[in-house]
């Protein structure tokens, strides 16, 4: 279980709505979004993205005047809420929508939930709040980690639906080990390729030094004792034990992503937007053991004020 700082405090009904009822009597209005936002952004009280300065008076509006730098900001200022023309309230819908059915929702779905004309609308917010899944900051997995590659199908760009347009893309997978049993946190990432030169780094960047890697013969792997890693190889051959049994938790990822692009996606991601979907299944499976989809909801948030804003045009490159 991922309990990150003060979660355990975090209530609901006092720090998040419990149910859409008490979400709908929180969130009337943008100034009660921006409240909200205020309390995420700054839980000891405003701080000046300029300058750092803590002494400001509410200027008009929603914006907040700096009694160092004499600069005026809002709570979005700076974040991929930032100058948004969707008004709060729907920004909140989304993220609602977004965390607090198992399975996420779809653009379609939500755009039907939100009576939105198009469809693209629907997908711009969903995934400039998948940016919001990834805290830079995030802690690496450490101990005992398994770790594969496994793939997925998806489309390429411009390429239609169905039949003759599918591809395959692949992804490396690491799974922390628990003891006695069960899994800890995941981390995933889109890679080009099966060569040390794709996985050995996607080790090093998500999992400490001096783990332990457990992973198959694949010699792609053969140089991560010289990173300071110790690696357990389990060597399968045919007739031996089946992988789900060996390496039973990247299976058990592996098998659970391929069943959520396809089901509440339709298998329909460009290789371009593969990792933000990646990105949004990690946050989910990392906090699978929350006692309240609204603790989702708040992090999300919380991370969204957080994050740097997005150019539309970086969504749709698939630009990091
Ligand atoms: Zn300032």
């Amino acid at each position: 279980m991922v309990v990150g700082p003060f979660e355990i405090d975090l209530r609901a009904g006092k720090d998040y709505p419990g149910a859409w009822s008490e979400f709908r009597a929180w969130f009337p209005d943008d100034t009660a979004c921006r409240r909200y936002l205020e309390r995420l952004r700054w839980p000891e009280g405003f701080v000046c993205p300029a300058c750092g300065c803590t002494k400001a008076w509410r200027a008009s509006g929603d914006l907040w005047m700096c009694s160092g730098c004499s600069r005026r900001s809002s709570v979005t200022a700076g974040t991929i809420l930032d100058k948004t023309r969707t008004p709060l309230t729907v920004w909140f819908a989304a993220a609602w929508h977004m965390t607090n059915q198992k399975l996420g929702v779809s653009a379609l779905g939500l755009q039907r939930a939100l009576g939105f004309k198009s469809e693209q609308t629907a997908w711009t917010m969903l995934h400039k709040l998948r940016r919001a899944m990834v805290r830079p900051d995030r802690d690496k997995l450490a101990g005992e980690v398994e770790v594969d590659e496994t793939y997925v199908g998806g489309v390429t760009k411009g390429g239609k639906r169905g039949r003759g347009a599918e591809k395959k893309f692949i992804v490396a997978i690491a799974v922390e080990l628990r003891e006695p049993k069960g899994f800890g946190r995941v981390r995933l990432r889109h890679v080009p390729d099966v060569q040390a030169s794709s996985l050995v780094p996607f080790v090093c960047d998500v999992v400490e030094p001096g783990s332990l890697i457990r992973t198959d013969g694949h010699p792609g792997y053969d140089t991560l004792p010289s990173q300071g890693y110790r690696r357990e190889k389990l060597v399968l051959s045919a007739s031996d034990t089946p992988a789900h049994v060996s390496m039973p938790a990247v299976h058990r990822v592996a098998s659970l992503l391929k069943r959520w692009l396809l089901g509440t996606h339709q298998g329909s991601v460009h290789a371009e937007h593969l990792q933000s979907y990646l990105e949004e299944f990690t946050f989910r499976f990392n906090r699978r053991h929350s006692r309240q989809r609204g603790l989702l909801f708040y992090r999300l948030l919380q991370q969204a004020v957080g994050a740097p804003p997005v150019p539309y045009k970086d969504i749709v490159g698939g630009g990091q």
